[in-house]
C-alpha cells in the first residue's frame, strides 16, 4: 500500500474508533459503566475512553459463551460450513486492512508498514486454521478384536484468551483461530495498551458469520477483567500471552478455582550467537539489528543477548551499530518509520531504568541510551546497545523488552551454549555458522523451544511457537496449537 506520511494524517484524523465491550453479539457498555484512558504512546494524548469491564461482564460474557457452544451452533456446524466462515473473517480483516493497521499504531506506536504487514498475515493464519478445521483426524487404536477404541478430540467449550499490547491482533490470531477452527467460543481480554483492533475485529466476526456468543470481547485491566477469566469457574480453558510474572498468577488462578487447562507463552531472553565462521557478516549483523530494533524491541523473541566469537567481537560491534542506524525513532504514522514508540510512558520508564542498570552494572554503552523526540509529547527510546556484557548482569538475565541489545564475548561453543542456557528463560536461540557440527550441537543442546539457525525469522504458520522453563508451555502457530484447544477423548466400544 503506498501512501504518504500526509495521507496517513488525514485518514487517522477520519478513523472512527469503537471503544466498547462486545458481548453476545453486541457492542455494549461495561455493566458498571466504567472506562478507562487509552493514550497514545506517539504523542502523549488521549485516543478515547475504553469500556473498562468487571466480574460482572466476565459472568455476563462467559454464560453467553457457554450458551453459544452447548446450543452448537458453531461446535457442531459443519466443519466446512465453519471454515468457510473463517474465510470470510480473513476477507473482512483484508478489506479493513489499513483501518486495523491504523489502530494498532495508534495504540501502541508500532509503524504502520509494520502493522500493515502484521495484519496481512494474520488473514493468513485466519485461512490457515480455516484450512485445518477439516482436515485434522482422531484416531482408531489397535486394541482385540471384538472392541473398536476410538480416540477423539473435542473442543473444551469456553476458550479465554489474555492477549499482550506488542502484537494485538496477531497475539489474539494466534489463540483465537486454533480455538475457532476446533468448535470453541471464544472470549478475548485485549491488553489494557492496545484494545482498539480487537474491539472493531469483533464486528468483522458478527459480520463473517461467526455466531452471536462465539467470538466476545472484553476490555479492561488485567487485575480485574483478565483475573475475573482466569478465576472463572466456566472457563474451560486459559490461553495467554504476557509476563512470566502474570503467567504464574495465570496458573494459580486455575488452581485455585477449577484446574482450567491453561497454555502460557511468557517472556525471553534469546541468544543469537554468532560464530566467526558465520557467512557474509554483513547479512548477519543487519538481521541482528533488524531482530532486535523490529517493534522497539517489545517482542518475546527478540534476539536480545548477542554473543559473538573472540576474533570478530571488534568488527562486527562496528557492523551491528551501522545497520542500527536504519531504525532512529521516527513518528509510526509515518510509512518510512522504522521504529515507533515504545507501547506507553511505563514501558519506557521501565527500559530507561534498565538502561542506567547496565551503566551501573559497568557495561560499555556504544550507542543509544536515552529518550529522544520528547518535543512530541510520545515516548521514544534510541536504539541501545550494550558491550562487554557478563552473562551475570541483569541486562543480560532480565527482560528489558525495548531496543536494548546486550552483547557479550565468547571463546568455545561449549562457553557460548552455556551462556545460552544460563537463563531462567528458554524460548528461542539463534545461531549464525557455516559449520554444521556446530549448528548440530547448539540445537541439540540449548534448552528452548525454538532453534533458529543462520536466520532470524520463523514467521511461517506451519511451525510451532513457545517456550521451555519460565518462558511457559503449550504451543502457538502450527497445527500442534490445535492441540491447545481440544481434549482426547476415548470411546470404547465392545462389541
Ligand atoms: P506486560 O507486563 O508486558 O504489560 P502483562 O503480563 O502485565 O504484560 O500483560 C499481559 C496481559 O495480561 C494483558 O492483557 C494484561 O491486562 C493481562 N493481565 C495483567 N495482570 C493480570 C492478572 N492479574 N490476571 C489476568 N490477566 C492479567
Amino acid at each position: 500500500m503506498n501512501m504518504n506520511f500526509n495521507e496517513v494524517l488525514k485518514m487517522k484524523e477520519k478513523a472512527e474508533l469503537k471503544t466498547q465491550a462486545f458481548i453476545n453479539g453486541e457492542y455494549t457498555d461495561a455493566i458498571d459503566k466504567k472506562t478507562f484512558d487509552n493514550i497514545s504512546p506517539i504523542d502523549g494524548k488521549l485516543i478515547a475512553r475504553i469500556a473498562s469491564c468487571s466480574e460482572k461482564d466476565a459472568e455476563k460474557a462467559v454464560k453467553s459463551a457457554r450458551q453459544a457452544f452447548n446450543k452448537g451452533i458453531w461446535s457442531q456446524m459443519l466443519p466446512e460450513q465453519r471454515k468457510s466462515i473463517m474465510y470470510n473473517f480473513a476477507s473482512l480483516i483484508e478489506n479493513h486492512l489499513f483501518e486495523l493497521a491504523l489502530m494498532e499504531t495508534i495504540d501502541m506506536g508500532k509503524p504502520i508498514s509494520d502493522a500493515l504487514g502484521e495484519i496481512k498475515r494474520c488473514a493468513k493464519g485466519i485461512r490457515w486454521f480455516a484450512e485445518a478445521s477439516d482436515k485434522v483426524y482422531g484416531k482408531v487404536a489397535m486394541t482385540r478384536s471384538n472392541v473398536s477404541a476410538q480416540i477423539i478430540k473435542e473442543p473444551y467449550g469456553v476458550v479465554a484468551a489474555i492477549i499482550p499490547w506488542n502484537y494485538p491482533l496477531m497475539m489474539a490470531v494466534w489463540k483465537f483461530a486454533p480455538a475457532l477452527a476446533t468448535g470453541n467460543s471464544v472470549i478475548l481480554k485485549p491488553a489494557e495498551q492496545s484494545p482498539l483492533s480487537l474491539i472493531r475485529l469483533a464486528d468483522l466476526a458478527l459480520s463473517a458469520g461467526i455466531p452471536a456468543g462465539i467470538f466476545q470481547v472484553l476490555p479492561g485491566y488485567g487485575e480485574t477483567v483478565g483475573k475475573a477469566l482466569a478465576c472463572h469457574l466456566g472457563v474451560d480453558k486459559i490461553a495467554f500471552t504476557g509476563s512470566t510474572e502474570v503467567g504464574k498468577l495465570i496458573l494459580q488462578y486455575s488452581g485455585l478455582s477449577n484446574m482450567k487447562a491453561v497454555s502460557l507463552e511468557c517472556g525471553g531472553k534469546c541468544a543469537n550467537i554468532v560464530f566467526a565462521d558465520a557467512q557474509n557478516l554483513d547479512h548477519v549483523a543487519q538481521q541482528a539489528a533488524g531482530a532486535i530494533f523490529y517493534n522497539s524491541g517489545q517482542v518475546c523473541d527478540a534476539p536480545t543477548r548477542l554473543l559473538i566469537e573472540k576474533p570478530i567481537y571488534n568488527e562486527f560491534i562496528e557492523k551491528v551499530k551501522h545497520y542500527s542506524q536504519d531504525y532512529a525513532p521516527l513518528n509510526p504514522l509515518n510509512p518510512s518509520s522504522k521504529m515507533g514508540s515504545m507501547v506507553s510512558e511505563e514501558q519506557m520508564s521501565n527500559v530507561l531504568e534498565y538502561i542506567s542498570i547496565g551503566l551501573a552494572e559497568g557495561a560499555k554503552l556504544v550507542m543509544g541510551g536515552k529518550q529522544v523526540n520528547e518535543d512530541t509529547g510520545g515516548f521514544y527510546i534510541e536504539p541501545t546497545i550494550f558491550a562487554d556484557v557478563k552473562n551475570n548482569m541483569r541486562i543480560a538475565q532480565e527482560e528489558i523488552f525495548g531496543p536494548v541489545l546486550s552483547i557479550l564475548k565468547f571463546e568455545t561453543l561449549a562457553e557460548a551454549i552455556e551462556i545460552a542456557n544460563d537463563s531462567i528463560y528458554g524460548l528461542c536461540t539463534f545461531a549464525w555458522t557455516s559449520d554444521l557440527n556446530k549448528a548440530r550441537e547448539i540445537s541439540k543442546n540449548v534448552r528452548c523451544g525454538k532453534i533458529l539457525i543462520n536466520s532470524t525469522s520463523d514467521g511461517e504458520w506451519s511451525v510451532p511457537h513457545g517456550g521451555f522453563k519460565q518462558s511457559g508451555f503449550g504451543r502457538d502457530k502450527s497445527l500442534e496449537s490445535m492441540d491447545q484447544y481440544v481434549q482426547t477423548k476415548l470411546i470404547w466400544t465392545e462389541y
